[in-house]
């Protein structure tokens, strides 16, 4: 229902979404004393937002930009490290092998993303230059004269009722997330647009601690995943000992899925260790139905700016949730919009087309990589030859430290970019490749020679 129409005045800076990246930019924009009007969907509360809130993971890109708006320290007090990835081999009776993400044991931190959106959200309202306003949903943007059009939402009232308000916004910075209302209104003029959806879709669950507190599952400090092909399930640690449980089936599988006993039979089929430590199946039941399964997203854009409209955070490049990136790529994002500003004196268009020149060939890479490091998750980490790949990284990575390095590290404890690390990666694995043969060769040449004596 729509009761009123409203006008407000023009504002330098529109900011659409006070998600994750959202509120970084307008923090960063206020800092450098231009004024930013944040527009975000929902209400300020966020106690009435459905299910619990997955767990994403923070790494050096994402963390870096916190260090720069001043609220890293707090993140970290809320959040879990881990050091690896504790994969729960197939069919092994519940048999788990370990990979460490580096060599020297560096973390990786487990943040609750509602949290962290409401302490960003917090930190923001500190800075006087910039003005937040929630049950803003923006519905169109009107490019002749740089209208945006809202829905408001009254809440409070006996019954719930919006009304519309238009702004005018000199710049307008869309940070709404993958569904972004603010691409739409541009997508005429995207040159490149690709957008790919996952026949997978997933459900979140969760996994308590045991009676006495301790963590239900063994090593407790590492991201679990069952890799079990078209079925995949992972487990990332929270504080208090418990674990946010995300499970990747195929869409065809979930929709089979339809009572509390096929459930049950889904879990005892293919996750029966997980089941045991499960306290409450009911609760299982419960969080498998609490939600429609959501899909998963690829987009990739090109340009990232239209005039006076620029595209950041998942807006611009969402990305699959495997290569743990999409926030932290999001989240640098606003690091490097702030570096085209400061080369380009302010000049928020000209910053913007610079923007798109250095960024997009590392957020293409990082899509093409999420999506490929989904087929070596859910595939991969069962072979063999995966672990000897691993085994022969990390070994070159210690003995020739200057020329090869390991990549996963890379991209998740270093600032590189996307696109050179994985220039790196093709030529390392055709050696690591190489390397393995040869070892292959003269073991086989080794064992004929030692038969040969034998016999
Ligand atoms: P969002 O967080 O989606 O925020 C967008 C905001 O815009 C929302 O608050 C929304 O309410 C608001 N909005 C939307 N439309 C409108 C509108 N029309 N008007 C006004 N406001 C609007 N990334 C990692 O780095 N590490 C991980 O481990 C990781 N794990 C993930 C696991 C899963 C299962 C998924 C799905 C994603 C994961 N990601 C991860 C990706 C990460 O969640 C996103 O990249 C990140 O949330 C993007 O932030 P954003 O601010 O661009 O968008």
């Amino acid at each position: 229902e729509l009761l009123k129409e409203e006008t407000r005045e023009e504002v330098p800076v529109a900011v659409i979404g006070g998600g994750i990246v959202g509120p970084v930019m307008a923090y960063i924009l206020g800092e450098h004393g231009i004024r930013v009007h944040l527009y975000e969907a929902r209400g300020k509360s966020l106690d009435g937002s459905q299910g619990r809130a997955i767990n994403l993971s923070l790494s050096s890109r994402g963390m870096d930009a916190l260090v720069r708006i001043g609220i890293s320290e707090e993140v970290l007090k809320e959040t879990t490290p881990f050091y690896g990835r504790c994969i729960h081999l197939p069919n092994s009776g519940g048999k788990t092998k370990l990979q460490y993400y580096s060599v020297k044991k560096e973390a990786v931190h487990s943040m609750n993303r509602r949290r962290l959106s409401e302490l960003l959200l917090k930190k923001l309202e500190e800075n006087p230059n910039v003005k937040i306003y929630y049950e803003h949903k923006l519905m169109n943007i009107e490019h002749q004269n740089n209208t945006l059009h809202f829905n408001v939402k009254r809440a409070g009232e006996e019954k719930e009722s919006s009304y519309k308000i238009s702004i005018k916004a000199k710049f307008i910075i869309g940070c709404d997330g993958f569904n972004s209302s603010v691409r739409k209104s541009v997508l005429g003029s995207i040159l490149h647009y690709q957008q790919d959806i996952l026949d997978e879709v997933y459900h979140e669950l969760y996994l308590p601690p045991t009676q006495n507190g301790e963590s239900a599952l063994q090593h407790s400090d590492m991201f679990h995943i069952w890799p079990l092909g078209e079925v995949m399930l992972v487990g990332v640690p929270n504080k208090g000992n418990s674990f946010n449980i995300i499970l990747f089936i195929p869409l065809s599988v979930s929709k089979s899925i339809k009572t509390p006993s096929d459930v049950l039979k889904f879990f005892k089929k293919y996750f029966p260790d997980l089941l045991e430590k499960i306290p409450n199946e009911n609760q299982l039941i419960k969080d498998f139905f609490r939600k429609t399964p959501s899909r998963l997203n690829t987009i990739k854009c090109y340009p990232y700016h239209y005039g006076n409209i620029l595209l950041l955070g998942d807006a611009a490049h969402s990305v699959l949730p495997f290569y743990g990136q999409g926030m932290n790529a999001g989240l640098e994002d606003c690091l490097i919009f702030e570096e085209c500003l400061q080369e380009k004196d302010g000049d928020l268009e000209t910053a913007a087309e610079l923007f798109t020149d250095r960024r997009w060939k590392d957020l293409h890479t990082l899509a093409d990589q999420s999506l490929h490091n989904f087929t070596t998750l859910r595939k991969g980490v069962n072979s063999n030859r995966f672990w000897i790949n691993i085994k022969l990284e990390s070994l070159l990575s210690v003995l020739l430290p200057n020329v090869f390095k390991q990549i996963y590290p890379m991209v998740v404890f270093s600032r590189g970019r996307y696109s050179e690390i994985h220039e790196r990666e093709k030529w390392q694995k055709k050696l690591v490749n190489m390397i393995a043969i040869i070892i292959i060769i003269m073991s086989m040449l080794i064992i004929s020679l030692i038969l040969s004596f034998v016999i």
